[in-house]
């Protein structure tokens, strides 16, 4: 199909309460990638209160524990509709705090358990240390193989089931800096520990999530034209092997 007939939905859940270290780089790298291949972006803000429509694609940035709070209820109360979305197809990308919410719960320091949406079959403890530095982590779900970020959570992911690992670090800690994984992702829900922000710097995964969210409102594989990325290329390699 002409990518010019295209569109997709796209909806940012809870900017306003979950936009850590500038995570609403990753919704502006959807929407311009899109818009730089002439593909119409229906774009939605979804606040607290507000109902949560069908979309092609999903995204939650991060955020501190008491934004988090607030954030777990609204979710908690559209879990079953999210999880029907899941199912359905729909892309989600949820990076750190958001990450952590697409889990069973969120036990932080000092407060109580936060329920989850479960959209992933992994749960999240908060450690006694925070991890904070740059990421390099190899995937085998793009090419290149390279994700890069940079991590600051205290929180400890652990994944299960049929929920596999987004990525294996090969510098940083990731999930919980035990089993070397980073990230997670089940069916086309996606959630990683990187800031940075995320897609920006990697552009051929925001190209990824694009295409995945494509085939699920049109049911056919579309392979997205190149965009001169020589500028988001240098960017990635020089975040690749950065020190910790
Ligand atoms: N509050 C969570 C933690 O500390 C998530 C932090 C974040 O989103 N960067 O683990």
């Amino acid at each position: 199909m002409e990518e010019k007939k295209l569109k997709l939905s796209i909806a940012h859940l809870y900017p306003k309460l979950l936009n850590l270290y500038g995570d609403i780089g990753n919704i502006i790298t959807l929407k311009k990638r899109c818009e730089w291949r002439g593909i119409t972006v229906d774009f939605e803000e979804i606040n607290i209160g507000d109902a949560i429509l069908a979309h092609d694609l999903y995204f939650i940035g991060g955020g501190q524990d008491k934004q988090q709070e607030d954030v777990a209820q609204e979710l908690y109360r559209n879990k079953e509709n999210l999880l029907s979305q899941r199912d359905d197809g729909a892309v989600f990308l949820g990076i750190c705090g958001g990450y952590q919410l697409f889990g069973h719960y969120y036990e932080p320091h000092n407060s109580e358990k936060l329920r989850g949406i479960s959209l992933l079959d992994a749960y999240t403890v908060a450690g006694e240390k925070r991890f904070i530095g740059n990421v390099t982590a190899k995937t085998n779900l793009v090419k290149p193989e390279t994700l890069v970020g940079f991590e600051n959570h205290s929180g400890l992911t652990y994944i299960q089931g049929e929920t596999k690992p987004l990525a294996v670090v090969t510098i940083g800690n990731g999930n919980n800096g035990i089993d070397k994984f980073e990230g997670a992702y089940f069916k086309n829900v996606f959630g990683t520990y990187l800031h940075g922000s995320f897609l920006p710097k990697n552009t051929h995964f925001a190209d990824f999530l694009i295409e995945l969210a494509l085939e699920k409102r049109y049911g056919e594989k579309i392979k997205l034209s190149k965009l001169d990325d020589e500028i988001e290329n240098k960017a990635h390699a020089n975040l690749v092997g950065k020190a910790y």
